[in-house]
């Protein structure tokens, strides 16, 4: 450890990202002589939803050492292999974003443009049966492992995030976080360059520190409310401002899969977990009252509601510095995008990594904090353009909401994505951005962006040859899927939660 080594960390907030945090903070600073605490409030409490997730948690959960198997029981967990899209496109249709690939490139050919050519001329099933997550997704199935032509099988998890927290919290206290239990009244900035000194208690006792990491929630209360560090406000692209959420009793085994449905002025989630059904609709209160939103969730839900409807209010952004000073926000202080693609959890782990990577001493280089800025910024951005595409590549004009959403202008850089694709079917991927080629084509055809063409270079090659070759791979999907037990079978014979 150096002189100017931190030895003092502070995270404020206890719920998904503050445990999060703590965790990796606790495995990767844990021995090193850097005490971690973490304070929350049960009085404040937490958000309490946020329960579908996409394949880099598995990532997460594996660099803490944390076993699957055991984790998904404690979290009353289920296997996540996509989502499908009910309604966007216009009422009555549907597609499925499914995590990994579409079939497979052929001599180096991307599999879209090949399947592209091969359809147009009728020699291709829809795209959705070269994936092997949207064909297991729609038999109820599933198995870690598939078959050579497709390698292990991508998958992410629905589970219960208040549990989550909990278990994270376990994990973080064993490895020396200490935890403490009030509310801040107070933050208190050094003279000489405003960074944060001090945090003062309801009770009066005060909490130093050198680095601290704001995962106090939508408040942002060291970021925003003690160091104005301004946020970017999306709502002319992302109108929705509430969601209402309420459990529901399964009916019938989990599916493997989250379902997003287009509504008349937003969206409803339907997560399945072991032991209930997550649900929500997700709208604008520009368009729609809070009662009518209620009414709707409730006649629409498939099984028997568990507990009372609770409302949420947000401002879909991001914050222009995500660390500002001696404070580094992760979670909903750092920014707020709707859950259409489950990107939430991922954010904050993508905050924990830079975070890691760029990690401080008690100097705190203005270029490292810049760094980090870029990387989260583009981070939260390339998600931006891909929630974006869902809603404005509509046809639907059943309510003032869609005609908005059809007919707004979108950022520059979702202009030119969408246009590169209706030309020939090209996509780049900007940034190191999230979504991959196989997301966003999932998404482009699901919502009706047929390329005008396909790229000259597949045009060359043999045509017969090609649709035996992507038959085969079809064929390969099939058995694959075929020879996969069921997704509730599963989790009885491995992840059953106690
Ligand atoms: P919070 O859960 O709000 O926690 C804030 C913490 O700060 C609490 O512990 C609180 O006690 C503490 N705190 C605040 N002020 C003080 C104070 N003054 N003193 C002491 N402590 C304080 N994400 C996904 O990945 N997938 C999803 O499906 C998903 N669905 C969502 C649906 C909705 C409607 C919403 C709103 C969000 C959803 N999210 C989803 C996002 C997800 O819920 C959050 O990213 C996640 O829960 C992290 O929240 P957080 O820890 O940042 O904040």
């Amino acid at each position: 450890m150096t002189d100017h080594a931190i030895r003092d960390v502070v995270i404020v907030g206890g719920g998904t990202a503050g445990w999060m945090t703590a965790a990796a903070l606790s495995r990767f600073l844990g021995g090193g002589g850097t005490r971690i605490r973490l304070i929350e409030s049960e009085q404040i409490g937490t958000v309490g939803v946020g329960e579908a997730t996409i394949p880099t948690i598995a990532t997460f959960n594996q660099m803490l050492g944390i076993d699957e198997n055991d984790f998904l029981r404690h979290t009353q967990g289920t296997f996540k292999l996509g989502i499908e899209f009910v309604d966007w496109r216009q009422i009555g249709e549907r597609y499925f974003h499914p995590f990994g690939q579409f079939g497979r490139d052929i001599e180096g050919a991307n599999f879209h443009q090949l399947f592209l050519k091969l359809a147009s001329r009728g020699l291709a099933a829809d795209i959705w049966h070269y994936a092997p997550c949207a064909m297991a997704a729609a038999a109820g199935r599933f198995n870690r492992t598939v078959d050579p032509t497709f390698g292990p099988m991508p998958y992410a998890f629905h589970f219960d995030a208040s549990l989550y927290a909990r278990y994270l919290r376990g994990y973080a206290e064993a490895r020396g976080v200490e935890r403490i239990e009030g509310r801040i009244s107070d933050v208190a900035l050094r003279g000489e360059d405003g960074f944060v000194d001090t945090l003062t208690l309801d009770d009066g006792r005060s909490v130093t520190g050198e680095l601290f990491i704001d995962c106090s929630g939508f408040r942002g209360l060291l970021i925003e409310e003690a160091l104005e560090s301004g946020y970017e406000d999306w709502r002319h692209w992302l109108p929705c401002n509430r969601a209402v959420a309420v459990p529901t009793a399964n009916i019938g085994d989990p599916p493997p899969y989250t379902r997003a449905t287009a509504r008349s002025c937003g969206w409803q989630w339907r997560i399945p977990l072991q032991h209930r059904t997550g649900n929500g609709y997700v709208y604008t209160n520009e368009y729609l009252s809070d009662e009518d939103a209620c009414a709707a969730l409730l006649n629409s839900v498939e099984g028997e509601p568990l507990g009372e409807p609770r409302f949420l209010s947000f401002v879909t952004g991001r914050r222009n510095r995500f660390w500002n000073r001696n404070v580094v926000a992760i979670g909903l202080s750092g920014g707020f995008l709707e859950p259409l693609e489950s990107t939430s959890i991922h954010l904050i782990q993508t905050g924990i990594a830079k975070l890691l990577a760029l990690f401080p001493d008690t100097r705190f280089l203005e270029v490292e904090a810049g760094e980090y800025n870029r990387l989260m910024r583009a981070a939260y951005d390339g998600v931006r353009d891909f929630i974006i595409l869902h809603y404005h590549a509509t046809t639907r004009d059943d309510s003032p909401f869609w005609n908005h959403v059809r007919t707004m202008d979108v950022p520059e850089t979702l202009a030119r994505k969408i246009d590169l694709f209706r030309a020939k079917g090209r996509f780049f991927r900007y940034d190191d951005e999230l979504f991959s080629l196989a997301s966003w084509v999932a998404v482009l055809l699901g919502q009706g962006i047929i390329p005008k063409g396909h790229d000259p270079l597949v045009g060359a090659m043999d045509e017969n040859s090609l649709a035996h070759r992507v038959e085969e791979l079809r064929q390969s999907v099939r058995r694959s899927v075929a020879a996969m037990p069921s997704h509730a079978e599963f989790l009885r014979a491995h992840c059953a939660a106690a």
